[in-house]
């Protein structure tokens, strides 16, 4: 780098030590280079002239070209202000100042043709822009002002003078005292073959472009900059511990697999269940530890391929084990993979919790001897005491409830490591999983089995309880179940329990002919169970509960969820929530009920729901609504994801692009010893030092 990255930003002209402290406490910008990278979150085109005929009424900053033909100061207190009507020939705008009004009048005179630059808002039907900027027409020449940069500044750096406009002049004085052009960061080749911006000129054209076009090219610069030097960097790690990591190779597909496809599969296995099944098998023979994420949406059909990856694993002389989040999980894993595995020599074992003493102590030995082929477990399985004779393969469940710290101590359990498969139902796109889970291989299940109906998914408001009521009833009598779900967020858990118990209470008193469970986060994980065990048994027609039956819990019989406050939720969670039901044969219905009044992108997150029960789909609109950075993938990682320009949500073509890029880069150079491309390797090193923290993403 050069030495602008060592020059400290209170020498820069227009500065100062007062300005500096600001620009560092509340931006972090230094140096000079920090306030070079510092780019503007947007520009505004100040080459176009709007018309007031074309106004609607969400418009960005936008100028006219017209007259003021009249002044009027008005009102009192805080509403005092002075109105200007502005005419263009095409209609009438009101101009508006509520301070500093003293001579506008004079000022602006009224006839003489202006330029006026302002955001138009709607007041009372009416447009209006409030403090405009004012130019005369003949004064101003368009074509060369171009675009403005608009910076992201503070309230308290607003309340100093520090505005979007005096960092636009603190930009355009670092360009005057720079003598010689920012030496570019990537070898002159590489600039061309990708036909890149050099890094002086996009620099500049990122913070004035004259034109769109600059502007593109410029974004197209860094973004392509930014995601290469993840990439580059994760594939780099990933190609490490691929050479480190030797892994078991299960040789052959084994006996226990066939004996289980030839006698005991209960239904033909769907393309996408055989295509990860492959890919698995593959894996496991390939000589390196498998990692492997397996998404695949509610109701997929994981659990069978699972089964079937353990099944190869057994035939190759290993245990294996499933970890599952809850106790009511594992237990109907294990009542499900006995009975897909019928008579077949296979012992499985199911260790939780609550099983102690005597019926513990013999799956405890015969973990150790070897005689538990399967075992299905919860965190119970995490216990010092509990050891294998030769775990080859772990398969964990919704992956999470469990940390990267907990799954690695089952991993210790081994002198050799395992190879493992994490399944998750809560999809992540494609471009995410890219970035963040750089080294774990993905396989995707992108296909339900035949048959499904998906499930019919309406928006009611809380007025219309009656309908949902005679709705839940009727399908009561014909034999289903129904949960009605209530949010429930730790700021107010106090209000959220209440409002569960008020709903508890209501629909005992609504369905007095009905038996109705209650379960939520405060009861004990016995009472809890209890509680479930009672709704999965059919004791109970209507669960009322939190969030906490989200994840897996499998009731054929349910058909109905409702989900009250549905505008409270996110909507993975809202996915994972009616993935509860539709897993039966008949006819599954998501109701999703909410207060009349709606933020904006709250009735987005409802029209999606209603829209798609596409769980991809779903994922890639909540990546577009909320960004990265807040979802549930993002948070469990721990990563600390600061892309600069890049966007993961829209971005997704390039990212793939980099990567390929990346990868033939390292492919190339494998060694880092070829001096074509040592400016990558420089830069990388210099990178790893500052923003993110590599080591958290695997
Ligand atoms: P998830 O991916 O949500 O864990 P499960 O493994 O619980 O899904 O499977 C959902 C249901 O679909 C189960 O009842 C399972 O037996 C069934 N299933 C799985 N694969 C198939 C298939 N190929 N054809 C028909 N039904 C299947
Ligand atoms: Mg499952």
């Amino acid at each position: 780098m050069n030495d602008l990255a060592s020059r400290s930003i209170q020498y820069l002209p227009g500065v100062g030590p007062q300005r500096a402290d600001m620009l560092g406490k509340e931006l972090g910008i230094t140096t000079l280079n920090d306030l070079l990278y510092y780019f503007p979150y947007k520009h505004i085109d100040r080459s176009r002239l709007y018309y007031i005929h074309e106004m609607d009424g969400n418009m960005p900053y936008i100028q006219l070209k017209g007259k003021i033909l009249s002044y009027e100061t008005i009102g009192a207190g805080r509403k005092h202000r002075t109105v200007a009507l502005f005419s263009d020939g095409t209609g009438t705008i009101e101009l508006v100042w509520f301070q500093g009004m003293r001579n506008i009048d004079q000022r602006y005179p009224k006839g003489r043709e202006y330029i006026v630059f302002g955001k138009p808002t709607l007041f009372n039907g009416k447009f209006n822009i409030a403090h405009p900027d004012i130019d005369p027409a003949d004064k101003l020449d368009l074509s060369t002002i171009g675009l403005r940069p608009c910076y992201n500044t503070t309230d308290r750096m607003k309340k100093h003078g520090i505005t979007s406009g005096l960092i636009e002049k603190l930009v355009g004085n670092l360009f005057d005292i720079l003598k010689t052009p920012v030496p570019e960061t990537f070898p002159a080749w590489f600039v061309e073959e990708h036909n890149l911006m050099p890094l002086d000129e996009a620099l500049h054209c990122i913070h004035f472009p004259k034109n769109p076009e600059q502007l593109r090219n410029a974004e197209y610069r860094f973004k392509f900059e930014e995601l290469f030097y993840i990439q580059l960097n994760i594939l780099r790690y990933a190609k490490a511990k691929q050479q480190k990591s030797h892994g078991l190779r299960f040789q052959v597909v084994g006996q226990p697999f066939h004996d289980f496809y030839n006698t005991r599969l209960p239904f033909p296995l769907t393309g996408a269940q055989k295509r990860v099944i492959r890919e698995l098998r593959a894996d496991m023979n390939s000589g390196r530890q498998m990692n492997r994420l397996l998404q695949g949406d509610v109701g997929s059909g994981k659990t069978l391929v699972a089964l079937m990856a353990m099944l190869i694993a057994i035939g190759n002389g290993y245990q294996t084990c499933i970890m599952a989040p809850t106790e009511i999980l594992a237990e109907q894993h294990y009542a499900t993979i006995r009975s897909f595995l019928g008579e077949l020599p296979i012992r499985v074992e199911l260790l939780t919790g609550s099983i102690k003493g005597k019926r513990r102590a013999p799956i405890l030995s015969g973990l150790r001897d070897g005689s538990v082929h399967l075992l299905i477990a919860t965190h119970a399985v995490l216990e010092d005491n509990v050891g294998f004779h030769a775990l080859g393969l772990v398969v964990v469940d919704e992956q999470h409830r469990f940390g990267v710290a907990q799954r690695a101590k089952l991993w210790n359990k081994n002198d050799f490591l395992p190879h493992v498969l994490v399944m998750t139902a809560t999809p992540i796109p494609r471009t995410l999983a890219m970035t963040l889970y750089g080294d774990l291989d993905v396989s995707v299940i992108d296909e339900l089995p035949p048959g499904r109906k998906p499930i019919a998914t309406e928006h009611r408001y809380d007025t219309q309880k009656g309908a949902l009521y005679q709705f839940m009833r009727s399908q009561i009598n014909e034999g289903r179940q129904v949960y009605i779900v209530y949010p429930l967020i730790k700021e107010s858990e106090k209000m959220d329990l209440k409002n569960l118990e008020e709903g508890y209470q209501t629909i005992c008193e609504v369905f007095p002919e009905y038996q109705v469970s209650m379960v939520h986060g405060k009861m004990k994980a016995a009472e809890k169970e209890a509680e479930m065990q009672r709704f999965v048994s059919g004791q109970t027609q209507i669960m009322v509960a939190t969030t906490v039956i989200e994840v897996g819990v499998n009731v054929p019989n349910a058909s109905v969820m409702v989900i009250q406050n549905a505008e409270r939720f996110g909507l993975s969670q809202l996915h994972q929530l009616r993935g509860r039901v539709g897993r039966g044969a008949e006819q599954s219905y998501c109701i999703l009920v909410t207060n009349f009044k709606l933020s904006d992108d709250s009735r987005k997150r409802i029209d999606i729901m209603t829209r798609t029960c596409d769980g991809f789909e779903i994922a890639e609109a909540d990546l577009k609504l909320r960004g990265p950075g807040d979802l549930e993938g993002t948070q469990q990682s721990g990563i600390a994801f600061d892309l600069r320009i890049a966007n993961l949500a829209r971005d997704g073509q390039l990212l793939q692009h980099v990567r390929e890029v990346a990868g033939g880069i390292l492919e190339a150079d494998p060694d880092e010893n070829n001096p074509a491309y040592s400016l990558f390797w420089q830069r990388l090193k210099a990178l790893r030092k500052t923003n993110v923290d590599w080591s958290s993403i695997s």
